[in-house]
Protein backbone atom coordinates (compact mmCIF):
# COMPACT_ATOMS: atom_id res chain seq x y z
CA UNK A 1 0.00 0.00 0.00
CA UNK A 2 2.06 2.86 -1.46
CA UNK A 3 0.33 6.19 0.08
CA UNK A 4 2.79 8.56 -0.67
CA UNK A 5 6.57 8.50 -1.54
CA UNK A 6 8.76 10.22 1.26
CA UNK A 7 11.93 10.00 -0.61
CA UNK A 8 9.94 12.30 -3.05
CA UNK A 9 8.04 14.30 -0.71
CA UNK A 10 11.32 15.10 1.40
CA UNK A 11 12.75 17.23 -2.34
CA UNK A 12 9.67 19.51 -1.36
CA UNK A 13 11.52 20.67 1.68
CA UNK A 14 15.09 22.50 0.41
CA UNK A 15 16.66 23.17 3.82
CA UNK A 16 16.59 19.56 4.07
CA UNK A 17 19.15 18.84 0.74
CA UNK A 18 22.12 20.06 2.36
CA UNK A 19 25.04 18.58 4.48
CA UNK A 20 26.01 18.77 8.34
CA UNK A 21 29.32 18.52 9.12
CA UNK A 22 30.07 16.96 5.76
CA UNK A 23 27.03 14.60 6.00
CA UNK A 24 23.74 14.30 4.51
CA UNK A 25 21.13 16.29 6.47
CA UNK A 26 19.04 13.82 8.97
CA UNK A 27 16.19 16.03 10.66
CA UNK A 28 15.15 13.90 13.37
CA UNK A 29 14.41 17.23 15.74
CA UNK A 30 10.49 17.74 14.46
CA UNK A 31 8.95 18.06 17.96
CA UNK A 32 10.84 21.13 18.80
CA UNK A 33 10.05 22.58 15.82
CA UNK A 34 9.46 21.16 11.48
CA UNK A 35 11.17 22.22 8.74
CA UNK A 36 9.03 24.26 5.98
CA UNK A 37 8.29 23.19 2.11
CA UNK A 38 9.07 25.05 -0.78
CA UNK A 39 4.92 25.98 -0.91
CA UNK A 40 5.44 27.63 2.26
CA UNK A 41 8.31 29.57 1.63
CA UNK A 42 6.86 30.81 -1.80
CA UNK A 43 3.56 31.84 0.02
CA UNK A 44 5.99 34.31 1.97
CA UNK A 45 7.78 35.42 -0.71
CA UNK A 46 4.49 36.38 -2.43
CA UNK A 47 2.73 37.89 0.62
CA UNK A 48 5.89 40.71 0.68
CA UNK A 49 5.84 40.85 -3.08
CA UNK A 50 2.00 41.42 -3.85
CA UNK A 51 -0.34 41.82 -0.92
CA UNK A 52 1.63 43.00 2.23
CA UNK A 53 -0.52 45.60 4.01
CA UNK A 54 -2.58 46.51 7.55
CA UNK A 55 -5.42 44.36 7.14
CA UNK A 56 -8.35 46.78 6.70
CA UNK A 57 -10.55 45.35 3.97
CA UNK A 58 -11.98 48.57 2.86
CA UNK A 59 -8.83 50.79 2.91
CA UNK A 60 -7.49 50.29 -1.01
CA UNK A 61 -6.86 47.07 -3.00
CA UNK A 62 -3.82 45.85 -0.82
CA UNK A 63 -5.75 45.98 1.97
CA UNK A 64 -8.46 43.94 0.97
CA UNK A 65 -5.86 41.23 -0.64
CA UNK A 66 -4.30 41.06 2.74
CA UNK A 67 -7.40 40.89 4.54
CA UNK A 68 -8.61 38.13 1.93
CA UNK A 69 -5.35 36.22 2.26
CA UNK A 70 -5.63 36.30 6.21
CA UNK A 71 -9.19 35.40 6.79
CA UNK A 72 -8.96 32.35 3.91
CA UNK A 73 -6.00 31.16 6.15
CA UNK A 74 -8.64 31.22 9.28
CA UNK A 75 -10.50 29.34 7.09
CA UNK A 76 -7.80 26.41 6.60
CA UNK A 77 -7.22 26.50 10.69
CA UNK A 78 -11.25 25.63 10.60
CA UNK A 79 -10.98 23.28 7.68
CA UNK A 80 -8.08 21.75 9.73
CA UNK A 81 -9.30 21.15 12.72
CA UNK A 82 -13.00 20.58 11.73
CA UNK A 83 -14.56 23.55 13.61
CA UNK A 84 -17.92 24.65 12.92
CA UNK A 85 -17.18 28.09 12.25
CA UNK A 86 -14.34 30.23 11.16
CA UNK A 87 -15.08 32.58 14.17
CA UNK A 88 -14.30 30.22 16.42
CA UNK A 89 -10.33 30.61 15.62
CA UNK A 90 -8.48 32.89 17.08
CA UNK A 91 -4.87 33.47 15.87
CA UNK A 92 -2.12 33.99 18.70
CA UNK A 93 1.80 33.28 18.72
CA UNK A 94 1.92 29.84 18.90
CA UNK A 95 0.45 27.06 21.56
CA UNK A 96 1.80 28.84 24.48
CA UNK A 97 0.37 32.29 23.97
CA UNK A 98 -2.58 30.13 23.02
CA UNK A 99 -2.89 28.43 26.94
CA UNK A 100 -1.92 31.60 28.45
CA UNK A 101 -5.01 33.34 26.57
CA UNK A 102 -7.12 30.58 28.26
CA UNK A 103 -5.60 30.79 31.69
CA UNK A 104 -5.90 34.23 31.43
CA UNK A 105 -9.02 35.76 29.90
CA UNK A 106 -11.32 32.23 30.59
CA UNK A 107 -9.47 31.44 34.01
CA UNK A 108 -9.76 34.82 35.10
CA UNK A 109 -13.62 35.37 34.96
CA UNK A 110 -14.55 31.49 35.41
CA UNK A 111 -11.63 30.30 38.69
CA UNK A 112 -12.46 31.58 41.91
CA UNK A 113 -10.45 30.95 45.40
CA UNK A 114 -11.33 26.89 46.71
CA UNK A 115 -11.49 25.84 42.75
CA UNK A 116 -9.20 23.28 41.11
CA UNK A 117 -7.71 22.65 37.58
CA UNK A 118 -6.56 19.51 36.35
CA UNK A 119 -3.28 18.84 34.56
CA UNK A 120 -1.56 15.42 33.91
CA UNK A 121 2.40 14.51 34.49
CA UNK A 122 3.05 14.32 30.63
CA UNK A 123 2.17 18.41 30.62
CA UNK A 124 4.80 20.46 28.36
CA UNK A 125 5.67 23.37 30.67
CA UNK A 126 3.66 25.57 28.66
CA UNK A 127 0.50 23.51 30.02
CA UNK A 128 1.13 23.79 33.35
CA UNK A 129 2.74 27.26 34.23
CA UNK A 130 0.25 29.56 32.77
CA UNK A 131 -2.24 27.45 35.20
CA UNK A 132 0.34 27.45 38.35
CA UNK A 133 -0.05 31.33 38.27
CA UNK A 134 -3.59 31.72 37.77
CA UNK A 135 -3.88 29.15 40.81
CA UNK A 136 -1.44 31.37 43.25
CA UNK A 137 -3.73 34.68 41.87
CA UNK A 138 -7.07 32.75 42.24
CA UNK A 139 -6.14 30.87 45.47
CA UNK A 140 -7.22 27.36 43.37
CA UNK A 141 -5.38 24.23 43.45
CA UNK A 142 -3.57 22.56 40.46
CA UNK A 143 -3.79 18.53 40.68
CA UNK A 144 -2.13 16.62 38.64
CA UNK A 145 -3.32 13.17 37.37
CA UNK A 146 -0.38 10.44 37.43
CA UNK A 147 0.87 7.91 34.31
CA UNK A 148 2.05 4.52 34.77
CA UNK A 149 5.77 3.13 33.80
CA UNK A 150 4.81 2.91 30.38
CA UNK A 151 4.06 6.63 30.37
CA UNK A 152 0.61 6.10 30.20
CA UNK A 153 -2.19 8.23 32.01
CA UNK A 154 -4.44 6.35 34.78
CA UNK A 155 -7.91 6.69 33.73
CA UNK A 156 -9.22 5.37 36.79
CA UNK A 157 -6.58 7.56 39.05
CA UNK A 158 -8.07 11.20 36.46
CA UNK A 159 -11.35 10.19 37.05
CA UNK A 160 -10.83 10.39 40.82
CA UNK A 161 -9.29 13.93 40.02
CA UNK A 162 -12.84 15.41 39.13
CA UNK A 163 -15.03 16.44 41.00
CA UNK A 164 -17.90 19.64 41.46
CA UNK A 165 -14.64 21.79 42.20
CA UNK A 166 -13.22 20.26 39.10
CA UNK A 167 -13.33 24.03 36.63
CA UNK A 168 -10.87 23.03 34.10
CA UNK A 169 -8.78 19.67 32.70
CA UNK A 170 -5.86 20.80 30.53
CA UNK A 171 -4.46 17.93 28.49
CA UNK A 172 -1.80 17.12 25.88
CA UNK A 173 -2.93 14.87 22.99
CA UNK A 174 0.49 13.97 22.23
CA UNK A 175 3.05 13.91 24.56
CA UNK A 176 6.43 15.88 23.59
CA UNK A 177 8.84 14.08 25.55
CA UNK A 178 7.62 10.39 25.54
CA UNK A 179 5.44 10.51 22.56
CA UNK A 180 1.99 9.15 24.43
CA UNK A 181 -1.12 9.91 22.85
CA UNK A 182 -3.80 10.53 24.88
CA UNK A 183 -7.19 9.12 24.96
CA UNK A 184 -8.68 12.58 25.05
CA UNK A 185 -12.25 12.32 23.97
CA UNK A 186 -12.45 9.97 26.74
CA UNK A 187 -11.33 12.29 29.12
CA UNK A 188 -13.22 15.35 28.00
CA UNK A 189 -16.49 13.31 28.52
CA UNK A 190 -15.27 12.41 31.68
CA UNK A 191 -14.67 16.08 32.52
CA UNK A 192 -17.96 17.53 30.87
CA UNK A 193 -20.14 15.04 32.97
CA UNK A 194 -18.13 16.67 36.43
CA UNK A 195 -18.97 20.23 34.89
CA UNK A 196 -15.59 21.20 33.63
CA UNK A 197 -14.26 22.68 30.52
CA UNK A 198 -11.48 21.00 28.65
CA UNK A 199 -8.16 22.58 27.11
CA UNK A 200 -6.61 20.08 25.10
CA UNK A 201 -3.01 20.74 23.45
CA UNK A 202 -2.13 19.65 20.14
CA UNK A 203 1.22 21.25 19.69
CA UNK A 204 2.34 17.51 19.42
CA UNK A 205 -0.80 16.31 17.47
CA UNK A 206 -1.57 18.13 14.52
CA UNK A 207 1.58 16.87 12.97
CA UNK A 208 0.69 13.55 12.95
CA UNK A 209 -2.90 12.56 12.46
CA UNK A 210 -6.08 13.77 11.58
CA UNK A 211 -7.92 16.08 14.55
CA UNK A 212 -11.50 16.83 14.62
CA UNK A 213 -12.46 18.88 17.78
CA UNK A 214 -16.21 18.33 17.23
CA UNK A 215 -15.78 14.70 17.86
CA UNK A 216 -13.08 15.30 21.23
CA UNK A 217 -15.89 17.32 22.10
CA UNK A 218 -13.49 19.69 23.69
CA UNK A 219 -13.85 23.45 24.59
CA UNK A 220 -10.28 24.80 23.54
CA UNK A 221 -7.84 23.06 21.34
CA UNK A 222 -4.62 25.08 21.14
CA UNK A 223 -1.41 24.46 18.47
CA UNK A 224 1.53 26.22 16.88
CA UNK A 225 1.98 26.93 13.38
CA UNK A 226 5.84 26.15 13.32
CA UNK A 227 5.12 22.57 14.46
CA UNK A 228 3.08 21.44 11.40
CA UNK A 229 5.34 22.77 8.94
CA UNK A 230 4.05 26.39 8.80
CA UNK A 231 6.06 29.82 10.30
CA UNK A 232 6.96 30.42 13.91
CA UNK A 233 5.38 33.01 15.71
CA UNK A 234 1.63 31.86 14.13
CA UNK A 235 -0.67 29.34 16.17
CA UNK A 236 -4.28 28.95 16.70
CA UNK A 237 -6.44 28.51 19.36
CA UNK A 238 -9.81 27.13 18.56
CA UNK A 239 -12.93 27.75 21.06
CA UNK A 240 -16.10 26.84 21.11
CA UNK A 241 -18.42 29.07 20.21
CA UNK A 242 -20.67 29.37 23.92
CA UNK A 243 -17.07 29.56 25.34
CA UNK A 244 -15.62 32.19 23.57
CA UNK A 245 -18.94 34.45 23.42
CA UNK A 246 -18.67 34.84 27.68
CA UNK A 247 -14.87 35.11 27.60
CA UNK A 248 -13.67 38.53 28.24
CA UNK A 249 -11.04 40.14 26.06
CA UNK A 250 -7.21 39.35 26.89
CA UNK A 251 -4.84 42.25 25.67
CA UNK A 252 -6.67 45.75 24.76
CA UNK A 253 -5.88 47.28 21.80
CA UNK A 254 -6.84 48.04 18.34
CA UNK A 255 -8.77 45.67 15.97
CA UNK A 256 -10.35 43.97 19.53
CA UNK A 257 -12.64 47.11 19.71
CA UNK A 258 -15.93 48.11 18.15
CA UNK A 259 -16.21 51.47 19.73
CA UNK A 260 -13.77 53.11 22.17
CA UNK A 261 -14.70 56.43 23.89
CA UNK A 262 -13.32 57.24 27.22
CA UNK A 263 -15.90 56.17 29.53
CA UNK A 264 -16.39 53.43 27.31
CA UNK A 265 -15.04 50.84 25.35
CA UNK A 266 -17.35 48.28 23.13
CA UNK A 267 -15.99 44.78 22.03
CA UNK A 268 -15.48 43.16 19.03
CA UNK A 269 -16.70 39.43 18.98
CA UNK A 270 -14.43 36.82 18.75
CA UNK A 271 -12.43 35.80 17.19
CA UNK A 272 -11.23 39.75 16.61
CA UNK A 273 -11.83 40.46 20.26
CA UNK A 274 -8.78 37.92 21.21
CA UNK A 275 -6.53 39.94 18.32
CA UNK A 276 -5.68 43.46 19.47
CA UNK A 277 -3.11 44.93 17.57
CA UNK A 278 -1.91 43.97 14.27
CA UNK A 279 -1.54 40.29 13.82
CA UNK A 280 1.18 38.20 12.48
CA UNK A 281 -0.11 38.25 9.03
CA UNK A 282 1.85 36.94 6.53
CA UNK A 283 3.05 33.80 8.88
CA UNK A 284 -0.88 33.23 9.51
CA UNK A 285 -0.99 33.19 5.55
CA UNK A 286 2.25 31.04 5.60
CA UNK A 287 0.52 28.79 7.89
CA UNK A 288 -2.74 28.44 5.62
CA UNK A 289 -0.12 27.41 3.31
CA UNK A 290 1.63 24.43 5.27
CA UNK A 291 -2.05 23.15 5.96
CA UNK A 292 -3.01 22.99 2.52
CA UNK A 293 0.51 21.31 1.62
CA UNK A 294 -0.40 18.51 4.80
CA UNK A 295 -3.79 18.15 3.20
CA UNK A 296 -2.73 17.43 -0.25
CA UNK A 297 -1.20 14.36 1.13
CA UNK A 298 -4.03 13.48 3.53
CA UNK A 299 -3.38 13.62 7.71
CA UNK A 300 -5.06 9.99 7.55
CA UNK A 301 -1.66 8.81 5.35
CA UNK A 302 0.24 10.70 7.20
CA UNK A 303 -0.62 9.15 10.50
CA UNK A 304 -0.58 5.39 8.67
CA UNK A 305 3.10 6.40 7.71
CA UNK A 306 4.19 7.28 10.57
CA UNK A 307 3.01 4.77 12.21
CA UNK A 308 5.17 2.60 10.40
CA UNK A 309 8.00 4.00 10.27
CA UNK A 310 7.56 4.62 14.11
CA UNK A 311 7.53 0.83 14.92
CA UNK A 312 10.40 0.39 12.38
CA UNK A 313 12.32 2.96 14.25
CA UNK A 314 11.04 1.28 17.58
CA UNK A 315 12.69 -2.47 16.08
CA UNK A 316 16.10 -1.09 15.25
CA UNK A 317 16.78 1.02 17.64
CA UNK A 318 16.07 -1.77 20.26
CA UNK A 319 19.34 -3.69 18.69
CA UNK A 320 21.52 -0.96 20.32
CA UNK A 321 22.86 -2.40 23.04
CA UNK A 322 22.13 -0.25 26.30
CA UNK A 323 19.72 1.27 24.50
CA UNK A 324 16.29 2.15 27.01
CA UNK A 325 13.26 3.82 25.59
CA UNK A 326 11.60 6.38 28.06
CA UNK A 327 7.80 6.25 27.10
CA UNK A 328 6.51 2.71 25.91
CA UNK A 329 2.60 3.41 25.94
CA UNK A 330 1.16 1.13 23.41
CA UNK A 331 -0.29 4.59 21.30
CA UNK A 332 2.83 6.75 20.35
CA UNK A 333 3.40 9.07 18.06
CA UNK A 334 6.93 10.57 16.36
CA UNK A 335 8.68 10.54 19.35
CA UNK A 336 11.41 7.78 20.30
CA UNK A 337 12.95 9.66 23.87
CA UNK A 338 15.39 7.34 25.34
CA UNK A 339 19.17 7.07 27.14
CA UNK A 340 22.03 5.03 26.84
CA UNK A 341 24.04 3.50 29.14
CA UNK A 342 27.47 4.77 29.66
CA UNK A 343 26.60 7.93 27.86
CA UNK A 344 25.03 11.52 29.00
CA UNK A 345 22.13 12.09 26.96
CA UNK A 346 23.99 15.36 25.22
CA UNK A 347 27.10 13.65 24.91
CA UNK A 348 24.80 11.51 22.70
CA UNK A 349 23.09 14.59 21.03
CA UNK A 350 26.59 16.24 20.16
CA UNK A 351 27.79 12.85 18.84
CA UNK A 352 25.05 12.41 16.22
CA UNK A 353 25.33 16.10 15.73
CA UNK A 354 29.17 15.37 13.87
CA UNK A 355 27.07 12.62 11.84
CA UNK A 356 24.53 15.34 10.70
CA UNK A 357 21.85 13.80 12.80
CA UNK A 358 19.60 16.23 14.74
CA UNK A 359 18.26 15.47 17.81
CA UNK A 360 16.98 17.15 21.19
CA UNK A 361 18.85 16.34 23.90
CA UNK A 362 17.74 17.29 27.76
CA UNK A 363 14.69 17.82 29.70
CA UNK A 364 12.55 18.63 26.63
CA UNK A 365 10.85 21.63 28.54
CA UNK A 366 8.93 18.85 30.90
CA UNK A 367 10.92 18.47 33.75
CA UNK A 368 8.14 16.80 35.55
CA UNK A 369 7.29 14.07 33.65
CA UNK A 370 11.55 13.12 33.22
CA UNK A 371 11.57 13.14 36.70
CA UNK A 372 8.63 10.59 36.84
CA UNK A 373 11.23 8.01 35.37
CA UNK A 374 13.89 9.51 37.70
CA UNK A 375 16.01 11.50 34.82
CA UNK A 376 16.93 14.76 34.40
CA UNK A 377 17.56 14.07 30.24
CA UNK A 378 16.55 12.00 27.55
CA UNK A 379 17.80 11.36 23.99
CA UNK A 380 14.91 12.54 21.94
CA UNK A 381 14.44 11.85 17.92
CA UNK A 382 11.05 12.60 16.76
CA UNK A 383 9.44 11.82 13.39
CA UNK A 384 7.76 13.53 10.52
CA UNK A 385 6.64 12.18 7.56
CA UNK A 386 9.44 13.65 5.39
CA UNK A 387 11.86 11.25 7.36
CA UNK A 388 12.58 7.90 6.00
CA UNK A 389 13.60 4.45 6.94
CA UNK A 390 16.67 5.30 5.89
CA UNK A 391 17.02 8.06 8.19
CA UNK A 392 16.46 5.63 10.98
CA UNK A 393 19.16 3.44 9.76
CA UNK A 394 22.16 5.99 9.73
CA UNK A 395 20.59 6.68 13.18
CA UNK A 396 20.89 3.45 14.52
CA UNK A 397 24.47 3.35 12.52
CA UNK A 398 25.40 6.55 14.23
CA UNK A 399 24.38 5.10 17.83
CA UNK A 400 25.78 1.40 16.98
CA UNK A 401 29.15 3.11 16.38
CA UNK A 402 29.04 5.37 19.14
CA UNK A 403 28.55 2.24 21.02
CA UNK A 404 31.28 0.77 19.68
CA UNK A 405 33.64 3.64 20.64
CA UNK A 406 33.92 4.29 16.64
CA UNK A 407 31.74 7.69 16.18
CA UNK A 408 33.90 10.61 14.94
CA UNK A 409 35.87 12.57 17.59
CA UNK A 410 34.55 10.31 20.61
N1 LIG B 1 2.92 21.97 24.20
C1 LIG B 1 3.66 20.96 23.75
C2 LIG B 1 3.20 19.55 23.96
C3 LIG B 1 4.85 21.23 23.07
O1 LIG B 1 5.61 20.23 22.63
C4 LIG B 1 5.25 22.57 22.88
C5 LIG B 1 6.54 22.93 22.17
N2 LIG B 1 7.64 22.13 22.50
C6 LIG B 1 4.42 23.58 23.37
C7 LIG B 1 3.27 23.24 24.02
C8 LIG B 1 4.77 25.02 23.23
O2 LIG B 1 4.79 25.40 21.89
P1 LIG B 1 5.41 26.77 21.44
O3 LIG B 1 6.78 26.85 22.04
O4 LIG B 1 5.42 26.70 19.95
O5 LIG B 1 4.51 27.86 21.94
Amino acid sequence: RQLFDPYRVKRDFPILQQQVHGKPLVWLDNAATTQKPQAVIDRLAHFYEYENSNIHRAAHALAARSTDAYEAAREKARRFLRAPSSKDIIFVRGATEGINLVAQAWGRRNVREGDEIVVSWLEHHANIVPWQQLCAEKGARLRVAPVDDRGELILEEYEKLLNPSTRIVAMTQVSNALGTVTPVREITAMAHRHGARVLIDGAQSVPHKAVDVQEIDCDFFVFSGHKVFGPTGIGVVYGKDEVLKDMPPWQGGGNMIADVTFEKTIFQGPPERFEAGTGNIADAVGLGAALDYVESIGMEAIARYEHDLLLYATEKMLTVPGLTFIGTAPEKASVLSFVLQGHEPLDVGKALDREGIAVRAGHHCAQPILRRFGLEATVRPSLAFYNTCADVDALVSALRRLQNGRSSGI
